[in-house]
């Protein structure tokens, strides 16, 4: 049994690294200890050569390394670990089907488990911040509380539970609660908030993964007072809200109803751009765009036969994929606050290639690798509210830390095998994932 979060850990200073910083412009400090204390927590930040460290503290050389904040992902999914999603199993028979035996207590045993392991590879693969957005039941709230108890190392976790859909809309019934107006969703939110998540998700508009038909996916599903009303819940509790959106209207929708992230995205106008930057509904007065690239360009950039979609599917990803990349480019062109997440467990998106979606947006959507690094940081921090625990290598915040072979903000590749992780002052040495080959070989000839 690892010690409690909340109990002491052994005190480490990390030595003669150089800091990656996470700033927009790429700074990095050279030469510099970062020092963590048996809270977890960073105690001091200073040049090698000048600081006095403890003799308790246990001292790692990192010379010729560097050291960076531990990446945030805004967008994960625990229930499957990237390997092909198989479209017969997204009819609303076969989803209705794998529910109910998914919530037998042998099914949430299963899920749980699942989630587990897929948990322990985002960490291991430099994540230590995950938020769900889509979850069978509340399996993402007991992880969460085991991170939290001690009980497993594993990242901060936001977890949505499942989302809140109109019935048979996008992820139900398999990982979405349905209703329609506003007083069943508000009722659907506060089943959410009872069950102990600290995110909500919304399906706005039909989706890739579950459209039965030509045009469901990005097509709105529900209206705006239904969704602002689910706002209204979340955002009394300090809870910020994420809508599935993928077409120019259901984002607006979305955005109107006072949305804190529009997940996916579409072809954006000056009117959204606008109601991004200034969103009086939204939590904090302002929404921002999480693409989610991967899931969007495995399935447009590689055949149907290796991703196993059906035809319409293959034809609703490409449009909805070309609106995403175009909506990712002008938001940041614009300056509207662009985070990163994977849509992890979707057909090709692994669980440990976070820093994939890092370098689309490099190359499909104008960022600089310096700026994808930001997003997935500070950025990150910021648009989840967390700003103050995490994303940052600052004193007093979390150590949530990755030592690298080489500067993210000029190689984001160095991300994809860090040689230490820490999450909230707790090592993992050795940070080992297992590869699943045949998704990671096309990708990366292909993307
Ligand atoms: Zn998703």
């Amino acid at each position: 049994m690892l010690p409690g979060r909340t109990s002491k850990i052994e005190p480490f200073a990390i030595d003669h690294a150089t800091i990656g910083t996470g700033d927009v412009d790429g700074t990095t400090l050279s030469d510099m200890s970062v020092v963590v204390n048996e809270t977890g927590r960073i105690e001091t930040i200073a040049p090698s050569d000048t600081i006095g460290i403890p003799a308790h503290y246990h001292r790692i050389d990192a010379t010729g390394k560097y050291v960076a904040p531990g990446l945030i992902n805004a967008h994960v999914h625990l229930f499957s670990d990237g390997r092909p999603l198989d479209p017969d199993r997204a009819t609303p028979r076969a989803q209705k089907r794998l529910k109910s035996l998914l919530s037998t207590p042998g099914g949430r045993a299963v899920a749980t488990s699942k989630a587990r392991t897929n948990l322990t590879t985002l960490l291991r693969s430099g994540v230590t911040t995950v938020r769900t957005l889509g979850d069978i039941g509340y399996e993402a709230v007991a992880l969460r509380r085991k991170v939290e108890s001690g009980a497993l190392l594993g990242p901060r976790i936001l977890a949505s539970g499942p989302m809140l859909a109109v019935p048979e809309g996008h992820g139900a019934p398999l990982v979405a609660l349905t209703g329609e107006g506003p007083d069943e969703s508000r009722r659907n939110a506060e089943t959410n908030i009872d069950h102990g998540v600290n995110v909500l998700k919304i399906a706005a508009t039909g989706g890739i993964t579950d459209a039965q038909e030509p045009g469901e996916a990005g097509r709105p599903q529900m209206d705006v007072a239904s969704m602002r009303a689910i706002c209204d819940v979340a955002h009394a509790d300090d809870m910020i809200v994420a809508a599935h959106a993928q077409s120019p209207e259901g984002v607006r929708a979305a955005l109107e109803a006072g949305v804190d992230t529009i997940e996916h995205g579409a072809h954006l106008n000056e009117e959204t751009l606008e109601l991004f930057a200034d969103n009086p509904h939204a939590l904090r007065g302002y929404s921002a765009l999480i693409p989610t690239m991967s899931a969007g360009l495995a399935l447009t950039a590689l055949p149907q036969e290796l991703t196993g979609i059906n035809d319409i599917q293959a034809a609703s990803a490409k449009e909805i994929t070309d609106g995403m990349i175009a909506g990712a480019r002008n938001a940041h062109m614009h300056g509207v606050k662009v985070g990163v997440g994977t849509d992890s467990g979707m057909t090709f998106v692994t669980q440990y290639s976070t820093w994939r979606e890092l370098y689309l947006l490099a190359h499909y959507a104008g960022f600089s690798a310096a700026e994808a690094f930001h997003a997935a940081t500070q950025g990150n921090a910021e648009i989840l509210g967390i700003s103050r625990e995490t994303g940052s290598i600052t004193v007093g915040k979390s150590a949530d830390l990755l030592v690298l072979d080489d500067d993210p903000a000029r190689d984001l590749r160095t991300l994809a095998s860090p040689k230490l992780v820490v999450t909230a002052g707790r090592p993992v040495w050795r940070p080992h994932v297992r590869h699943i080959e045949s998704i990671d070989a096309p990708l990366d000839t292909k993307l």
